[in-house]
């Protein structure tokens, strides 16, 4: 599938901080518990740090412990593409940004109702815009 946001390598790079790189576009995943939205409760979206595109709502996290920012639901089903991942001794799901086919993490099927799928996603594939209450 063709990328809506055709981008080098090299441009990514430059545009990307060495972890976002990593991860994005070397499929990295970072340590548990390490990244700066696992324990994140404010209300508000998730964007993607590649391409700004909207991906996970606060609506539709919850603490799945493993310590990585977790959601039953990506905002739409627009938003995320999933592919199947057969790099680790085990198969996974891996989901990508649908826009900029950045790799944002996995999907597991332990997650709570009502879709029981876990998108277990890497913080620094994600940025995180507060809600503001003002319109
Ligand atoms: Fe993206």
């Amino acid at each position: 599938m063709k990328s809506k946001i055709p981008k080098s390598e090299s441009k990514w790079k430059t545009c990307l901080s060495p972890e976002e790189y990593h991860i994005l576009r070397e499929k990295g995943t970072e340590q548990a518990f390490t990244g700066k939205y696992y324990k994140n409760n404010e209300k508000g979206v998730y964007v993607c740090t590649g391409c700004g595109a909207k991906l996970f709502s606060s609506d539709t996290k919850y603490d799945s412990g493993t310590g990585w920012p977790s959601f039953w639901k990506p905002v739409s089903k627009d938003s995320v593409v999933t592919k199947s991942d057969n790099s680790f001794f085990k198969p996974r799901t891996e989901v990508l940004c649908k826009r900029c086919d950045g790799h944002l993490g996995h999907v597991f099927d332990d997650g709570p109702k009502p879709t029981g799928k876990r998108f277990c996603i890497n913080s620094a594939a994600l940025h995180f815009k507060e809600k503001r209450n003002s319109k």
